[in-house]
């Protein structure tokens, strides 16, 4: 079997008939060799912490780089009380768990972030459940949640997590954001299925849009379904106190699912679940990940707790950050540039085509910024774009640099839609 390197994608090999897993090692080695000599990059090193201003580069000579790559929205992974009360959890408790929750593992600290990531939603403590990280909070869910009599609805646009978590039951997807195909399928579904869960993000992380949960959530409960949302790119930045994309909708006491992770705005690692407690308990019980994995460590679990705190103590950070925003999507739209439908610290510049796109991001390289280009799989094959976070420790310079750098890079190569 021939692999055309200059057009394969990366889940050209996920299964390569008749290929072996070795076999399949090897060409996926050779290809990405291929993709080097010809000058793309593929997983820069960050030789300082995450911040608006990274060391990266690997082989090649490290360089200071003003990023956009991280969803480090706040700056809390570098906010000192943050940091401080991280420190504070490995002395008081040391560094692991060392056990599975349901075995030995779960501890104060947990429960305490437990209390504190739900009362932050204004629930009790018996309605949160934390796991590793965000990727494992939807997948462990759907997985336990759903069985092969079910059906997981999702807007295409979610997160891959989602789709994981989707492998024992049956799945349909719908068009994203588009409410008369998600209707359509919940009227097919409605007799057809024990459990109907309806999945969606609150802010979608490619085009960082946000999803109409008002109308979707009617949709669900004309149709007798339930709703979860992952708002991992929402929370903290959206709504009038940061409780995410669904505050300002008034439905966060009745949304079924909530999901999140502590890996962003959070500054740290791991996810939670927002639900009723009886579905929180079953989760917490008969996940095999709470079951069979160890959880998170005392300094995360302290770190995030404090952070938590600071959404309301500091809401200056979110104030800067949509300062940001709001001054750098304005440069880019003045530029004709096509940011597409974003309301959230994610901002593509739409291109289209990914090899131009991949140029793009080789300019902005070399005038020192990095982003992240975006191809298929992560989007559709034309809807390449470049992929920028924004983040409250972004200055004006950054912006203004990275603005004049799009400039320049759009007389060359015409990447403006107006
Ligand atoms: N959901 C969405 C929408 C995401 O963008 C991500 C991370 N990119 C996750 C879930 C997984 O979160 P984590 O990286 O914390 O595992």
């Amino acid at each position: 079997m021939n692999i055309n390197f200059s057009t394969a994608t990366f889940k050209d090999f996920e299964n390569i008939p008749g290929m072996n897993m070795m076999e399949r090692a090897d060409i996926y080695y050779d290809f990405l060799e291929y993709m080097k000599e010809n000058g793309h990059r593929y997983r820069l090193q960050n030789n300082t912490g995450c911040s608006s201003v990274m060391e990266v580069g690997a082989e090649e000579v490290t360089k200071e780089f003003i990023s956009f790559v991280t969803s480090d929205y706040l700056g809390f992974t570098q906010h000192p009380k943050v940091k401080q009360a991280a420190i504070e959890g490995i002395e008081k408790y040391g560094t692991g768990t060392a056990a599975t929750p349901l075995i030995g593992g779960y501890y104060s600290y947990h429960k305490d972030l437990e209390s504190k990531i739900s009362s932050f939603f204004g629930r009790t403590q018996e309605e949160a459940v934390i796991f590793t990280t965000g990727y494992t909070t939807n997948s462990a869910t759907l997985q336990i949640l759903l069985q092969k009599e079910d059906i997981a609805i999702l807007d295409m646009a979610v997160h891959a997590s989602v789709y994981e978590g989707c492998i024992l039951t049956n799945r349909k997807t719908f068009p994203h954001n588009n409410l008369d195909a998600l209707e359509q399928i919940l009227k097919k579904s409605e007799n057809e299925f024990r459990t109907k869960l309806v999945v969606i993000d609150g802010v979608y992380s490619q085009d960082g849009d946000i999803a109409p949960i008002e109308e979707i959530y009617k949709l669900v409960k004309k149709y007798n379904a339930y709703l979860m949302v992952d708002d991992v790119h929402g929370v903290g930045i959206l709504g009038k106190t940061g409780r995410g994309t669904i505050e300002n909708t008034g439905l966060l006491d009745k949304i079924d699912i909530i999901t999140g992770t502590f890996s962003k705005t959070f500054g740290n690692l791991g996810g939670y679940v927002i639900a009723n407690k009886t579905l929180v308990n079953f989760i917490r019980f008969q996940s095999r990940q709470q079951i069979f994995s160890a959880t998170t460590p005392p300094s995360i679990s302290t770190g995030i707790i404090k952070a938590i705190d600071l959404i309301d103590e500091e809401p200056q950070w979110r104030s800067k950050l949509w300062e940001n925003i709001n001054y750098f999507k304005k440069g880019l739209d003045d530029l004709g540039l096509d940011t597409g439908t974003t309301c959230s610290a994610v901002i593509p510049v739409k291109i289209g085509d990914p090899h131009i796109t991949g140029d793009v991001g080789k300019m902005l390289l070399d005038r020192g910024i990095y982003t992240n280009p975006i191809i298929y799989p992560a989007v559709a094959r034309k809807d390449a774009r470049v992929r920028m976070s924004m983040t409250a420790t972004h200055e004006r310079d950054h912006l203004d640099k990275t603005l004049n750098a799009f400039e320049d890079i759009n007389k060359k190569l015409h990447i403006a839609k107006k």
